[in-house]
């Protein structure tokens, strides 16, 4: 009989029950703040099989987590990630020995929804985020340097009709949709979707310098309160965003501000990119390689070594900074690893 595994509990006495599995660091756009035109992906044999990212996510159900987000890359291109959605979607709402999921959902650029969304319900899939910045078609394929605003919209517009809710994720930037963000949120209210925004981070090297965009959302804030009147909502998704309400629009607006408010001290979350590497913090280099303990002698023993690891290593928090113009990023590593 197998002994119970010990749940994950790090030094700050913070409970991991929330897991974002990238299953790919390949991607069909470029965003400019993301990664470089000329992106070097991994070889294949790096990336865990889907057998082995099915193996990784049950040893975390069985750890105590609760909610599994599928991220990349793109989650979306990798090929018959519909298998691990559909195998993970059987772990929803059961009671079996080793765990339960309350909570399957994923974030995407959205240019492949369209086909997946009926699919995508059907596996027990009811929120997902979709990563839009901008919804103006030029912008759009100058920011992420391909021309795919309308499969994007196709495929929201797809997921919707499925009966999945959606939440936009928009970056925001200065100088480039800063001026447009009331409007895409106003939109996005309208359609019945909430809208977070994010504070473009220090992760990897890209073309141009991130300092030159970055706004900080204290800035938008006040921009949107001379406009709109928003009243600080309670809710809490059991993530970093802060949330706000907005009486004229009728929808709510999440902030993400990893440079200007520090989101740590509630972390209930961990990493792990497509090979298998465990990131205890978006925020910090530590990590941890499952995909060594997968394919070890005894994979038992040490996937319970590599989780020890990594809750003895968690830091109480990240040291992202956005200061000075031409500065190297506090990462070498990009967003595209982790999934955000
Ligand atoms: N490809 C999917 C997508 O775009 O939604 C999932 C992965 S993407 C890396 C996850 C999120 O990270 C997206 O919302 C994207 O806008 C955001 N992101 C990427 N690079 C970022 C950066 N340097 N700073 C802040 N957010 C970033
Ligand atoms: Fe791809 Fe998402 Fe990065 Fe954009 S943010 S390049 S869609 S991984």
């Amino acid at each position: 009989m197998n002994s119970p595994v010990s749940q994950l509990v790090d030094r700050f006495a913070r409970r991991i029950t929330y897991l974002r599995l990238s299953l790919t660091d390949r991607c069909d756009l470029r965003c400019a703040y993301c990664m470089p035109e000329r992106m070097t992906f991994l070889p294949r044999a790096e990336v865990l099989t889907l057998e082995e990212l099915h193996e990784v996510a049950l040893a975390f159900i069985a750890r105590g987590v609760r909610k599994i987000r599928l991220t990349g890359g793109e989650p979306l291109v990798r090929r018959d990630m519909m298998q691990l959605v559909r195998a993970l979607g059987r772990k929803l709402g059961t009671n079996e020995e080793g765990g339960s999921l309350d909570e399957l959902t994923l974030t995407t650029n959205g240019t492949r929804l369209a086909e997946f969304a009926d699919d995508l319900a059907a596996a027990g899939v009811k929120r997902i985020n979709v990563s839009l910045d901008t919804m103006d078609r030029a912008k759009f394929a100058e920011l992420t340097r391909r021309d795919s605003l309308p499969q994007v919209l196709e495929g929201i517009a797809a997921a919707k009709a499925a009966g999945i809710r959606i939440k936009l994720n928009a970056v925001a930037l200065k100088g480039i949709n800063e001026h447009e963000l009331p409007d895409l949120i106003a939109w996005a209210h309208g359609e019945g979707h909430s809208v977070t925004l994010i504070e473009v981070m220090p992760l990897g090297e890209v073309e141009g310098d991130r300092f030159d965009h970055y706004l900080p959302l204290d800035a938008v804030r006040r921009d949107l309160e001379a406009r709109w009147t928003l009243s600080a909502s309670d809710a809490r998704t059991g993530g970093p965003a802060r949330y706000v309400d907005i009486a004229e629009t009728g929808g709510r607006l999440g902030f993400i501000t990893p440079l200007t408010g520090n989101f740590c001290e509630g972390c209930n979350r961990v990493r792990v990119t497509a090979t298998g590497q465990l990131f205890m913090c978006l925020g910090g280099e530590g990590k941890v390689d499952l995909r060594a303990a997968l394919r070890s002698e005894n994979p038992e023993a040490a996937m319970a070594d590599a989780f020890a690891r990594a809750m003895g290593e968690k830091p109480e928090r990240h040291a992202f900074v956005i200061d000075k113009a031409g500065a190297a990023p506090a990462l070498a590593r990009h967003m595209s690893m982790t999934g955000g």
